[in-house]
């Protein structure tokens, strides 16, 4: 018995989920019977990484040809230390990441030390085709958005995209200081790009999303940044914004979007416009 339910979301691509963080992690399968597969995500401690190996093993008959880090957060990057030896793809940002006090926290937090992460095998800046077993699976990078390295996976025989944290539908896309939110849509512009009618979207949390699905999900992010100009122009505070503005999501989940998106605008040297008196002329007498 496998360690997570597997299921399959579309042909040859299982998907399962790992918590305490409810992340997805996705095994495609290789082209043949028994051959090897491709993980996308760890889990959020290396034995869960290693338990993750032993599903596949069970599931394949064999180890992964290689693993992905959609990205460098703990849910999806941690467990890679599990899987020593297999050959790993994550985006060159990552290397920084290792060295980072945030990263350090988050290992801290899970009673890990620096020592417990490892970095991917091979770092990517663009993309990095690879062949399981005649069947043909894309990793590429689009552009920062959810972090500075975010990478996704084209499956497309089975039309599907594995999308990592671009695109959430347990709740709205996360965001924190680690984001580009001003650049976020015209990443997902480029995932829109490559997503035919009928594909299959597999989001860092929660269920398969569609192609529209991801479609609105850009214009939000975009109408939160538009939002955020809008109301720094009017000289809103930062404080004040979350009362005073129409955001695309309730306002309770909108606070750290607020925060990257003024931190964002304000670098960007995006400031309040001074309000000039209007003076109406009076016509006639
Ligand atoms: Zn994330």
């Amino acid at each position: 018995m496998t360690f997570l339910e597997w299921r399959e979301a579309a042909p040859g691509v299982l998907v399962a989920v790992a918590e305490p963080d409810s992340v997805n992690i996705a095994l495609v399968l290789g082209g043949t019977p028994q051959a090897p597969g491709l993980l996308v995500d760890t889990g959020s401690s290396p034995e869960q990484g290693a338990r993750l190996r032993a599903d596949v093993v069970e599931l394949t008959g064999t180890d992964p040809a290689g693993v992905v880090i959609t990205h460098g957060h703990r849910d999806h990057w941690f467990g890679l230390a599990g899987l020593a030896g297999v050959p790993s793809f994550g985006h060159a940002s990552l290397a920084n990441r290792l060295e980072d006090p945030a990263t350090a926290a988050d290992l801290a937090g899970l009673g890990l030390s620096p020592a417990d992460l490892v970095a991917p095998t091979t770092l990517l800046h663009l993309a990095r085709g690879i062949d399981l077993s005649g069947r043909r699976v894309e990793i590429v990078h689009l552009g920062p958005g959810h972090t500075e390295g975010d990478l996704v996976v084209v499956v497309p025989d089975s039309k599907v995209v594995i999308a990592g944290d671009l695109v959430e539908s347990a709740g709205v896309p996360q965001a924190g200081p680690d984001s580009a939110l001003g650049q976020w849509p015209a990443t997902l512009d480029g995932l829109v790009g490559v997503l035919g009618e009928d594909a299959v979207v597999i989001p860092g949390h929660g269920g398969p999303m569609s192609r529209t699905d991801v479609i609105t999900q850009r214009a939000e992010l975009a109408a939160v940044t538009g939002e955020a100009r809008a109301l720094i122009e009017r000289g809103i505070a930062e404080a004040d914004a979350g009362a005073a503005g129409n955001w695309p999501w309730p306002t309770e989940t909108v606070a750290p979007h607020i925060a990257r998106a003024y931190a964002e605008l304000a670098s960007a040297g995006v400031r309040a416009r001074p309000q000039l008196p209007i003076v109406l002329e009076r016509g006639g007498s």
